[in-house]
This record gives C-alpha cells, sequence and structure tokens, in this order.
C-alpha cells in the first residue's frame, strides 16, 4: 500500500488528479467523499479521534486517524454499518471559507490539523466541508450529498507514520475503495482477489520457491532448490540468447574500492543508495550498486579499434542498494538483486543496431515468457549533461530502432537519465499490470568521466558510444513477477518438477522407479511420490504443486508398460507409453512452449483471439 507523502497531503487539500480527466476527476472527488463519510462514521464510534488526512488514491481512499485503541476488523464493519446509515440519510456536503484564525481556533484540539493550516501559503484561501456532525479541513471538492457516494468497501487496517515520517507519530489508516456502481465494485473486488491469489510471497511459500529470513535480513532473498531451479533456467536461456548474439560474458566483483566511485560519480549523486564503506588497509571499500564501472574497465584494460566494435559486455551482477525497510516487498523490492546487465561500447554510428539488437532480444524474451509489453522512449529532463545535437541525435537512433521493428512508442517526456536518452519496455501480465522490463539507456556521462575510447580509421582516439542495457531487470523481481503472472504454474520449460509420478498402491514402485529412470534420463525433473498416500490425495498434492504432468501408474499401466496421463489442469489424457509421452513433452520443453498440449495450446490461443 502507499504510504504518506507529499502527493497525499496535495490530494487531501485538492484531488490530485488532472481536472482535465473528467472521469478520474469524478471518480476522485467522490472517493475523497467517502473518505469523510468513513471520517463521519470513525467520529460516532470514537469521539475523540484525532484526524489526519484522507485523499483519494488509486481505486479508492484512506484516512488517518490517531485513536484511543487499536482497531480490529469487527471495527471496519461497524464503521461500514454507519457509513451507509449516513449515505441514506443524504447529507449536504457544506462547503464554508473560513479565515486563517478561525481555521486554528475550530480545529485547535488537533495538532494535525493545526500544522496543515500552519503549512499553507499565506494568501491561500481556506475552506471547512461539513456533512453531519463530521467538519473538517477540505480544499474540496466534494458531491453533493453522501447519498451520491458510490458503493464503497472497507479494505484494511494500517499503521501510518504521520506525513510518512519515522520520527512523527504513527496514526491508524483505513484504506477503501468505492465505485460508481455495485458492478465496478464487484469487478474490481474479483480482481483484488485474483491479485492476492497470485501474490508472489503466498505463492513463494506454497510452491517452495524462496524465503526472507530475519537473522539474514530483510530484502534478502533465499532462494530454495525449486525458485533457484526457475532462475537457473531463465538465466541459462537468457546467457545461449546472449552468446548467440555476439555478447561476451564477464564476471566482477561484489566489492570496490572508493576510488571508482569517486570517478563515476556515485559518491557524489548515488551514496544515498549505497551501504556504509568497509576499510582494507585503509581503503574505503563498497558492495557495489552498479557494475558498470567495472565493465569500463575491463573495456579499458587494452586498447580499442574501431574493429573491435561493437563490444558487449554482460554480466549477472549482483548489487546492492539501500531500501527503507518500510518500501521492501517480497521478491519485488529488495537490498541484494542480480542484474541481467550488459554494457554495449561502440562506435556513435552503431547505436542504432545495437539498440535495434537488443529490441530484437526483448520481442523474443516477451514471446518466450507470454508477456504483452509496452514501450515508451523517456527524452531529456530539465537537467541534463550533454549537448542538444547529441541529445538529439541519440534519441533519433532510438526512434529509429523502434521503428524499423515496428514498434509504437509513448513518449516519457523529459522522463530521461540525466545522462541520456532510455527506451523502456514494461511486460503486460496476465491481469494487464505493468512490470519494469528491459531498458536501453544511452549514456553520455560516464564515456567522458571515465574517458572511455577507440581508435577511429583516422588514426585518432574518438569517444566511445555507451549503451547500459538489461533486459529483465533484476532476477527476483522478474522472477517473482513470473510467479504472478503464470500464478505459480510455469511452463513445461520452466517448472521446477515437471513430472510427478503417482502409483496407485505400492506393488506398482518398482515400474514407476523404471519409469522415473527413463524420463530422468531424458532430462526431465521427475518426482516419484511413494507416500503411502490415496491416489486421490497425491494427485491433489501435485495439483496444488502445479506440477503440469501427473503419470498415474496402476496395475493395468504396469502391466502394460503405460502411464496414465493427467494435466495439471485436470484434464485426463488417458493411457498411453511411456515413449509416446516423452515425444510429447520433449519438443514442448526444448521449444520453451508456454503450453502443455495441443488441446492446451488451441484453448489458450482461441481464447486469446476470441
Ligand atoms: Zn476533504
Ligand atoms: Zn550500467
Amino acid at each position: 500500500m502507499p504510504e504518506a507523502d507529499i502527493a497525499d497531503e496535495i490530494a487531501e487539500m485538492d484531488i490530485a488528479v488532472d481536472p482535465g480527466d473528467a472521469h478520474a476527476y469524478e471518480l476522485a472527488r467522490m472517493r475523497h467523499s467517502c473518505a469523510h463519510v468513513m471520517a463521519e462514521a470513525v467520529q460516532e464510534l470514537f469521539p475523540e479521534a484525532k484526524f489526519g488526512i484522507g485523499p483519494a488514491i488509486e481505486h479508492g481512499f484512506y484516512y488517518d486517524f490517531e485513536l484511543p485503541r487499536s482497531l480490529t476488523p469487527d471495527d471496519l464493519i461497524e464503521i461500514e454499518a454507519r457509513m451507509r446509515a449516513n449515505q441514506e440519510r443524504a447529507e449536504p456536503f457544506r462547503r464554508e471559507v473560513v479565515s486563517r484564525e478561525e481555521a486554528l481556533s475550530i480545529f485547535a484540539g488537533n495538532q494535525y490539523k493545526i500544522e496543515l493550516i500552519q503549512g499553507l501559503p499565506a494568501d491561500e484561501i481556506i475552506t471547512t466541508y461539513q456533512q453531519g456532525h463530521f467538519l473538517d479541513l477540505c480544499r474540496g471538492p466534494h458531491v453533493a450529498t453522501t447519498a451520491e457516494v458510490g458503493p464503497f468497501k472497507l479494505q484494511s487496517i494500517a499503521g501510518a507514520y504521520w506525513r510518512g515520517d519515522e520520527q512523527r507519530p504513527m496514526l491508524q489508516r483505513i484504506y477503501g475503495t468505492a465505485w460508481p456502481t455495485q458492478a465496478e465494485l464487484d469487478d474490481y473486488l474479483e480482481r483484488l482477489e485474483e491479485a492476492q491469489r497470485r501474490d508472489h510471497r503466498r505463492l513463494g511459500r506454497d510452491l517452495d520457491l524462496f524465503s526472507v529470513n530475519e537473522e539474514i535480513g530483510p530484502g534478502l532473498i533465499l532462494w530454495h532448490p525449486k525458485g533457484a531451479m526457475v532462475r537457473y533456467l531463465v538465466e541459462q536461456f537468457e546467457q545461449e540468447e546472449q552468446l548467440a548474439r555476439g555478447y561476451d560474458l564477464v564476471y566482477t566483483p561484489h566489492i570496490a574500492s572508493e576510488k571508482i566511485y569517486k570517478t563515476s560519480g556515485h559518491l557524489e549523486t548515488y551514496r544515498e543508495n549505497m551501504y556504509s564503506p568497509m576499510s582494507i588497509e585503509e581503503v574505503d571499500y563498497y558492495l557495489k550498486p552498479m557494475n558498470c564501472p567495472a565493465h569500463i574497465m575491463i573495456y579499458k584494460s587494452n586498447v580499442r579499434s574501431y574493429r573491435d566494435l561493437p563490444i558487449r559486455l554482460a554480466e549477472l551482477g549482483t548489487v546492492y542498494r539501500y531500501e527503507r525497510s518500510g518500501t521492501l516487498h517480497g521478491m519485488l523490492r529488495v537490498r541484494g538483486f542480480t542484474q541481467d546487465d550488459a554494457h554495449i561500447f561502440c562506435t556513435p554510428d552503431q547505436v542504432v543496431d545495437e539498440a535495434r539488437g537488443v529490441i530484437d532480444l526483448a520481442i523474443h524474451m516477451a514471446a518466450i515468457f507470454g508477456y504483452d509489453f509496452k514501450t515508451y522512449l523517456a527524452t531529456r529532463p530539465e537537467k541534463a549533461i550533454g549537448e542538444d545535437a547529441v541529445w538529439e541525435r541519440a534519441m533519433d537512433d532510438l526512434r529509429r530502432a523502434m521503428e524499423s521493428r515496428g514498434l509504437s512508442y509513448t513518449i516519457d517526456e523529459g522522463g530521461g537519465a540525466f545522462y541520456g536518452p532510455k527506451i523502456d519496455i514494461k511486460w503486460v501480465d496476465a491481469l494487464g499490470r505493468e512490470w519494469t522490463g528491459p531498458t536501453i539507456q544511452v549514456d553520455f556521462n560516464l564515456p567522458e568521466r571515465f574517458d572511455v575510447n577507440y581508435i577511429a580509421d583516422d588514426g585518432e582516439r574518438h569517444r566511445v558510444a555507451m549503451i547500459h542495457r538489461t533486459l529483465l531487470g533484476s532476477m527476483e523481481r522478474f522472477v517473482g513477477g513470473l510467479v504472478e503472472h503464470y500464478a505459480g504454474a510455469f511452463p513445461v520449460w520452466l517448472a521446477p518438477v515437471q513430472v510427478a509420478l503417482i502409483p496407485i498402491t505400492d506393488d506398482q514402485i518398482p515400474f514407476s522407479r523404471e519409469v522415473e529412470r527413463t524420463l530422468a534420463s531424458a532430462g526431465l525433473r521427475v518426482e516419484l511420490n511413494d507416500q503411502r498416500d490415496r491416489m486421490q490425495a497425491k494427485i491433489r498434492h501435485a495439483q496444488l504443486q502445479k506440477i503440469p504432468y501427473m503419470l498415474v501408474i496402476g496395475k493395468r499401466e504396469a502391466a502394460a508398460n503405460t502411464v496414465a496421463v493427467r494435466l495439471r489442469t485436470g484434464r485426463d489424457l488417458g493411457a498411453m507409453p511411456v515413449d509416446q509421452f516423452l515425444a510429447m513433452v520433449h519438443p514442448r520443453v526444448v521449444s520453451h512452449s508456454l503450453y502443455l498440449d495441443d488441446v492446451d495450446e488451441a484453448e489458450a490461443i482461441g481464447s486469446r483471439d476470441g
């Protein structure tokens, strides 16, 4: 959930949406009004409550309260009931302009509102809104009466520091959602439930993929064998693609001396994201927050001629960056992570081709993992280095690269880094959510700072063009995202266990072991369930583990040298010889197919196109 921040404060006083977007504006106005209706109900329950802020947010609203005791889930039910009663009374929202002195006296008992009033500019027109007995400092606007507040639901209780500041009091926050119609509310709650069902933290535990251990430290991921297998397969796939596309693999250390971060400028501009140094023989060393400086040093270890270019250095580079503990989130927001990083050093004339090469690989990756994607071009921000002509040329190169691949893109005006423009590709997952994907970042800064050159055909030293590039971003976030995208049901090539062998009784265990050996020697990851459970329990277990194929082996199958094949979707393919099963599965593994069999594939494509 979002933390209270400056934007929220603004939102409380004035709804933070583009007033030109009429629908979003009306929605935010209604949701903010719902926050007032909730505050009114809370005031009825706790007359001594003190009110913080209560903005509209994406999909809903919240309000922060100081209360005499902790809220319970039962309180939410009671508050909702009182809100409905307030809605039925159709209480009008009454706006009043007050002087600064009046405002300070009205809210005299509430240090939070006093602080907000004192923070307002001198020429600000201060207004209050009242509905029923609830009076709030508020810039509005609001709907006409409480009856115009749409169907709502209170969702959760959270602790929230006043103004998001850990030094200030902790308030209680209630989150809610409100929609124009019941159908929209139901639909939203359903989508939310689906997102929770797919939550990678929950599936990560259920499928035994990863954990975070307080004794190891927050934001540091422990990859369990099954999660590590998924990561290994993703990495192996990507490394092979890179090797086939002319990349060189490199490895660089996890720590580096302060010298390099002085040259790179990281100590100047990035220090708050870096951990404290450790001293080694009186030199300060830092955990690396980025791989770029080390790759530059590899490039610079030799004189490079234009004939050597482009040089593409790729590393699965583990970096460490400070994130506040409140912002850590499963595998998606962590303190140590491994980037699929690469740096391309080329001549200025090669930038278009190199960007195109990365785009091609990105498109291929999207298809393999089953993502749609959206493309953005981030342009020059206000504060930037590099001359206009250099920026224009680089942006033109990136545009040409995208257009040559028929990509349509959105301009992210001023969204580039100070040192160059970039292409951002966002994966769009099965729920339509956007995830950070490939980035292609042109850099005018580091080649200058490190004096990175090549010898051109004129025999002179020229400045190299440098591109930072990731495709998956970080292995942590990418695999976490994959878990949610697939709802834990990985395609067969990525499934940690691909086949569950289910003997019906102990008598079939010897034959099951033979099948296990055959499949394993064909390269499949097989789990033989020789527990004393009933067959139905074994099938259920395999289904919960989302194992793609279940081979049930009874007396009949063992006698006929066959296996009864079931998909995790529940579909039964009947008995077949082991060879036939292998002939069905093996090509799907090799081709990184997203589907378990022909019918599965036809259905998926049918539902996508229909
Ligand atoms: Zn308000
Ligand atoms: Zn870099």
